[in-house]
């Protein structure tokens, strides 16, 4: 049985393949049947069952014969111990390669908890960028599983379930292997959710006949309009697949009677041309539904799906769909980048149109492969690879992929670090919008940079890749390191002068980068950056470098004397003030106590170690400090950020308030973030409210509105420490 089954890929790519190396192939089954000798499945059934099965997978795919052999071979390295140098020998080193590829992500776990998740998430996407055939075995592999689970334990069968659905169904998807998507995702059903399945099939056996005479009309009515026009296409229909009918009940919360379109219909064609012949007869003999109709032809999906999808009202009134396509289309459609391995005369031949299409699905993977926090990572990559996207165009007509919701902030980092970096602007369609522009289908997008333009912190709310999001991360982190790298040196530049030592000449002298290493750093810029932090004190620093008589001058007073000699030097003149732009940093925080606006007048006070407080001017907890810390702050020209201010009401009792108050705060597009209300004498009510306002100027626009309210008796500003006062009181 095993012996014809290894003659039916033999045969099967002799026939798509005539001169392909058949040897090789023999050659793998040979080996793989000697590696699982005696080895069993848990059905019982020898082992080499399955790696023939895969083979045979990967055989109907069309693969070339380095995948197929991988598929033979692609569990001896796991159970059998063969070693990567002995395949390379036998079978050439991408055979190895694939085989290895193969067994490493056969190791991952996907089911622990979410920071490990990703980490192999992240291993396994690697893994797929080094050679995509390898997850086109990892796929078959992981199918001939699925379609072989009733041995196994139920729990067990669930926990495969669900990482398949999770992780191995999406990434077919997203390499377009449509019929393993749909066939991985059928199984997953009937583990996952057993009840609902077997009461879908049972609903869909009991309208077996009427469906397929329904399906046999519809053929028939298609096939007649065609043959009138002398027009022969290839016509079938099918019933939808129970996931997608499940997952449209779920969706649209609808039972499974309701789900009226459980039928497709395909019509097959030679060429382009051919597919708007077809598409302009069938909507000149039914009614179709123009909202519904999509072309895949002139706007292909990024896994290189390609057909024209039209919705019409068929006999009984019943809405069908109908995707027209080429034979060749069809194919890819099927198979997806399978399809784009091809046999020429013998070999493996990629047209540069397919080497495209597959650079492009790999710049996705290494897109994503750039995050650097593994957590991230796995949201980012989801985005990335599982949402619907949409596609728009450079001005020189490239078109790029976006996941659905991605702006044009997006865009401007699709094109290049430095274009997304520097981006101030944006033109789409030939009209200026602001960055937070939400990409339609087939926007004409023109990126306007300028070198004075650095990423802000908000712009994390506006991207949605995670390649823009992780670049933003990554320059914002680097800039605030930058900053802390600065302060550090500044601050011991400043002591060791005191001690007439000078900085530059120790770190010539390479006495800095030893005395870095031992705090278990390799660089000097770290210690720098771990002094500014706080992490690392100015005393353990001088001691390491300094001879033991040069360490007394000023003991105590030294590093704090040094905190405000810097600050007082990064202002330049002592007279200015310091700008802040409203947000936290290593230098910069905003005092709890008073949570000063941008707007207000505010002052800051020189902690011990940790840079600058801002309070407001008049803070009471300021001005109870030591006055000799003070110093001038001012807020920048234009700041950055949300601030939270708080508000206290006092307003008469009755309902419908609350909802007047939450509606007149959404309508100034305001966030509340807090709210508590109390009722007090006299049936009036006490409310607090925490909201999130970008400067003093938003906050009174806001009490203004709030005062108009009927029933509002007085709406004002508190700060912490009175919130804090009154709820004790
Ligand atoms: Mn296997």
């Amino acid at each position: 049985m095993i012996l014809m089954r290894l003659n039916d890929i033999l045969d099967a790519v002799t026939s798509y393949a005539p001169e392909a190396d058949l040897d090789l192939l023999m050659r793998a089954y040979v080996y793989s049947a000697r590696a699982h000798a005696g080895q069993l499945r848990k059905s019982g059934e020898p082992y080499l069952i399955h790696p023939i099965a895969v083979a045979g997978l990967l055989a109907n795919l069309q693969m070339d014969v380095d995948t197929i052999a991988t598929g033979l071979l692609h569990d001896t390295m796991e159970d059998c111990l063969a070693t990567r140098d002995e395949l390379a020998e036998q079978f050439g080193s991408v055979v190895a390669d694939m085989v290895d590829g193969v067994t490493k992500i056969g190791k991952l776990e996907f089911r622990s908890k979410e920071e490990a998740q990703a980490e192999n998430f992240r291993k396994l996407v690697l893994a797929m960028s080094a050679d995509i055939r390898i997850i086109l075995v990892k796929l078959a592999d992981r199918l001939h599983n699925m379609r072989t689970m009733e041995h196994m334990k139920a729990d067990r069968q669930r926990a495969i379930s669900q990482e398949t659905i999770d992780i191995y169904a999406p990434i077919a998807n997203r390499l377009g292997l449509s019929t393993v998507k749909t066939e991985l995702e059928e199984l997953c059903f009937r583990y996952l959710h057993p009840d609902t399945y077997d009461s879908m099939v049972a609903k869909l056996g009991a309208g077996e006949a009427e469906r397929t005479q329904y399906i046999d009309s519809v053929c028939s009515n298609l096939n007649e309009h065609f043959t009138n026009r002398n027009f022969h296409p290839r016509v079938y229909g099918r019933p939808k697949n129970l996931y997608s009918v499940y997952r449209k009940m779920l969706e649209q919360n609808l039972e499974f009677e309701q789900v009226h379109d459980l039928l497709g219909f395909r019509v097959i064609v030679t060429d382009i041309g051919e597919c708007y012949v077809a598409l302009g007869l069938i909507h000149a003999s039914f009614r179709h539904l123009p909202a519904k109709l999509k072309d895949y032809i002139a706007n292909p999906k990024s896994n290189g799906y390609q057909s024209l999808h039209t919705v019409v009202m068929g006999p009984e009134n019943r809405q069908i769909e109908i995707q027209i396509r080429t034979a060749d289309m069809h194919r890819v459609a099927e198979v997806g980048i399978a399809a784009h391995w091809r046999y020429k005369e013998g070999h493996l031949a990629l047209s540069s149109e397919d080497i495209s299409k597959i650079a492009k699905l790999r710049t996705l993977f290494e897109a994503a492969n750039e995050v650097d926090d593994p957590s991230e990572f796995l949201e980012t990559v989801k985005v990335d690879l599982f949402s619907e996207e949409i596609f728009a165009f450079t001005p020189q007509g490239d078109v790029k992929f976006f996941p659905r919701g991605a702006t044009v902030l997006d865009f401007a980092y699709a094109i290049h670090t430095e274009v997304g970096n520097h981006c101030s602007g944006c033109i789409v369609n030939g009209r200026m919008v602001p960055l937070k522009y939400v990409l339609s289908n087939g926007d004409s997008v023109e990126i306007i940079t300028k070198t004075d333009q650095n990423p802000h912190r908000d712009w994390l709310q506006i991207a949605k890749t995670g390649r823009a999001l992780s670049k933003i991360r990554r320059h914002i982190r680097e800039e605030v390191r930058e900053k802390g790298r600065t302060i550090g040196r500044d601050l011991l530049e400043t002591e060791l002068k005191k001690r007439r030592f000078s900085l530059n000449k120790m770190l010539k002298s390479n006495e800095i980068k030893l005395a870095a290493r031992q705090f278990g750093f390799r660089q000097p810029d770290q210690l720098f950056l771990a002094l500014a932090q706080g992490d690392l004190g100015m005393n353990r620093i001088l001691k390491e470098l300094l001879p033991a008589d040069a360490l007394d001058v000023e003991e105590t007073e030294e590093s704090e004397n040094a905190i405000v000699t810097f600050i007082n030097k990064i202002r330049r003149r002592s007279e200015s003030p310091v700008l802040i732009n409203g947000q936290e940093d290593v230098l910069v925080s905003y005092a709890r106590c008073c949570s000063p606006l941008p707007g207000e007048p505010v002052s800051g006070y020189i902690t011990r170690g940790r840079g600058i407080t801002v309070h407001v001017g008049n803070c009471p907890q300021l001005l109870a400090m030591e006055s000799e810390r003070r110093i001038p702050v001012e807020w920048q020209r234009s700041v950055k950020g949300q601030h939270s201010g708080e508000l206290r009401l006092i307003c008469s009792n009755e309902p419908g308030m609350l909802a007047e108050i939450g509606n007149t705060c959404k309508t100034s597009g305001i966030n509340v973030t807090r709210l508590e209300a109390t009722s007090i004498e006299d049936n009036k009510a006490c409310l607090y409210l925490e909201v999130s306002v970008h400067d003093v100027e938003e906050l009174s626009k806001l009490i203004r509105h709030l005062e108009k309210i009927k029933g509002v008796l007085s709406a004002d500003r508190i700060r912490a420490a009175q919130a804090d006062n009154q709820s004790s009181a």
